[in-house]
């Protein structure tokens, strides 16, 4: 089965409300295994919101209109799909009767205004909204294929969609679309494509690569968990260790995971990411079990006291370098009594870049069980996608030590 949204309102074409409607669906969509190829948004016009309705049923099974079916004279999707279908307006008397009652136990002023939102296309299945006063719309056409309409407000097009519409669509018993992500670090989005270009084109399952700041992920879908658990796997193998999770574990989540199974601590000895790493560490449920805290050592003055690192590194080698780097570790290793240490110290910019340590260069320290390793990185983007790409680095090195 194939479905096309058509999202009605002024407002979204504007840009003054985000279609978030249009986002739960798609996901209701690939949960019912419902393939859902196009999606359009119209303003409040009876012949556009026809027209846009008759393109998605000449291409889609199932067209799911969303917004536009208030009471007032703006809200003109029944009439849009009215014209589209050929069908009349006619009036539901049960529907019309229940709004009644709901105006009369509430209290509510009655406008006649009110009962257009009785008057269905003849043939229409209202869906109820126990949120609102209009009720969507389930319209069977005579070639098979259907209009669904729900009503915009988020607070009723929500429970409407994840009850009614996950129902009727779950009893046609398709195999749910199933995502998973890949999630690689370490290696950038071009490279990683190159390595699975075999697999962008498998008819078993849709592969696609997605670059984020300073990870790549690779979004695995195929119809039933079995096919996209097996396409998962074949990507993790051909991507290596710069696969760390399937899912939706983050990188400092599969760190802190491996500490834990390992029982060992963590210090961080932090220059130019300024306690995002820390903050990362510490953002995971937890943590405390394995992170033993942080240092915050911006300063020359600070590096050598909290840190000490020398005077003679800082003087010769200068804070962004190897040796700094790694005094800094060694440092926090020491301070804090833990098993492990990370440090970071490079130039964020915009500023303060030379020809010998532009922009971008980041030194990465990490001292433990097993000695001393230092990476230097020359990361690209602007301050704060330099600062977020070093805590990633710093991340990956401990994660590969740990494996
Ligand atoms: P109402 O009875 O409130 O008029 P309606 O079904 O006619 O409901 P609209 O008039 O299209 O719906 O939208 C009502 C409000 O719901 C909008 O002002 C907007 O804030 C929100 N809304 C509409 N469509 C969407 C959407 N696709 N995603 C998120 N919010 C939406
Ligand atoms: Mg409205």
């Amino acid at each position: 089965m194939r479905a096309e949204t058509v999202t009605v309102g002024t407002e979204i074409l504007l840009g003054q409300t985000v279609d978030s409607n249009a986002a739960r669906l798609g996901q209701v969509l690939a949960d019912c295994g419902v393939d859902h190829y196009h999606r359009q948004a119209v303003g409040d016009n009876v012949g556009r919101i026809a027209e846009a309705i008759q393109l998605a049923l000449s291409r889609a099974d199932l067209v799911v209109t969303i917004g536009g079916l208030g009471p007032t004279e703006d809200d003109t999707t029944r009439e849009g799909v009215a014209k589209a279908t050929g069908l009349p307006l006619v009036e539901h008397a049960e529907t019309l009767a229940d709004l009644e009652e709901l105006f009369r136990r509430r209290n509510l002023t009655w406008l006649e205004s009110q009962a257009r939102q009785a008057h269905l296309p003849r043939g229409s299945e209202p869906i109820p909204n126990p949120n609102g006063t209009a009720p969507g719309l389930w319209l069977p056409l005579a070639d098979g294929k259907v209009v669904a309409c729900f009503p915009g407000p988020p607070r009723e097009f929500n429970p409407m969609v994840e009850t009614w519409l996950r129902d009727r669509l779950a009893s046609l018993g398709h195999p749910p679309l199933v995502s998973i992500t890949v999630r690689v670090t370490g290696i950038g989005e071009s490279l990683v494509e190159e390595k699975l270009r075999d697999m962008l084109d498998s008819p078993l399952a849709t592969v696609a690569t997605y670059a984020k700041t300073a990870e790549v992920h690779v979004r695995v879908a195929a119809k039933g968990l079995a096919a996209a658990q097996t396409m998962a796997e074949a990507v993790r193998e051909r991507l290596g260790p710069n696969v760390y999770a399937l899912g939706s574990s983050t990188l400092p989540e599969v760190v802190v995971a491996r500490l834990c199974d390992r029982r060992e601590t963590l210090a961080v000895a932090e220059s130019c990411t300024g306690g995002l790493l820390g903050g990362a560490v510490t953002s995971v449920a937890g943590s405390s079990d394995v992170f033993l805290g942080g240092f915050l050592a911006y300063s020359n003055g600070l590096k050598a006291s909290l840190l000490g690192v020398a005077q003679s590194t800082l003087e010769r080698r200068g804070a962004v370098s190897e040796e700094c780097a790694v005094e800094m570790a060694q440092g926090a290793q020491r301070a804090a009594g833990a098993d492990w240490a990370i440090s970071v110290t490079g130039i964020a910019g915009p500023g303060g870049g030379s020809e010998e340590k532009p922009v971008g260069l980041v030194w990465i320290a990490m001292v433990g069980p097993s000695g001393c390793v230092a990476h230097r990185s020359l990361l690209p983007g602007n301050r704060a996608t330099i600062r977020e790409r070093a805590v990633a680095r710093a991340l990956n090195l401990l994660r590969l030590a740990l494996d």
